[in-house]
């Protein structure tokens, strides 16, 4: 059963989203907390997170800027450029601000979900994993076989996220969060052959 705190925070999440944002939203919260099951993590908290992951996602650009100035949050070149990263940081802040969580390990996994990091916790890679494969996805190549790694090997499956995620970058010519190659490397080290 679902906590009635994480009930409150899941309907003010709602109106804080647009339609198709809060359908993604409840598809990682579920897919995080299946992901918890098979790592045995705890899954009120791996909903959670899931939940909160992308509170800050709907707030207009300029309006993200802003409150990061309010707040005193600083951003990176990288951010700045591309505004579009700032809700992880932004988001990380206002799920302690706002949804009253203090669980550190929570806040950590929004505020990597986008670039991930290295050494992530395994919520920190729940979290980026569930964002990226939850059932509402189409986009993405390898999302079948990316799926089916999430459950067998996350390590391998984030190698691959971040693998397909840095040629979709290239392809476009989009600049990419230096974060987001450097979780690359660490995770490729870390696992045996490579993706
Ligand atoms: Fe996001
Ligand atoms: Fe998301």
């Amino acid at each position: 059963m679902m906590a009635e705190d994480t009930d409150e925070i899941r309907k003010k999440i709602k109106k804080e989203l647009d339609r198709s944002r809060y359908q993604h939203t409840l598809g990682v919260a579920y897919t995080a907390a299946a992901l918890a099951m098979r790592y045995r993590q705890n899954i009120e908290k791996a909903y959670l997170a899931g939940l909160l992951h992308d509170c800050a996602k709907c707030i207009p650009t300029d309006k993200k800027f802003e409150l990061c100035e309010k707040y005193d949050i600083s951003l990176t070149d990288s951010e700045k450029e591309n505004p579009a990263l700032i809700h992880a940081k932004l988001g990380a802040y206002l799920a302690r601000s706002q949804y009253g969580i203090d669980d550190e390990d929570i806040i950590a996994s929004i505020r990597t979900h986008t670039t991930g990091d290295v050494g992530m916790s395994m919520l920190q890679k729940i979290i980026f994993t569930a964002d990226y494969i939850e059932p509402q996805r189409d986009q993405a190549p390898n999302l079948c076989e990316i799926r089916q790694m999430a459950f067998t090997d996350i390590d391998r499956a984030i190698v691959r996220i971040l693998s397909d995620t840095l040629d979709h970058l290239n392809q476009k010519s989009a600049a990419v969060d230096p974060k987001t190659r450097e979780t690359y490397e660490y995770y490729l080290s870390l696992t045996d052959n490579g993706p």
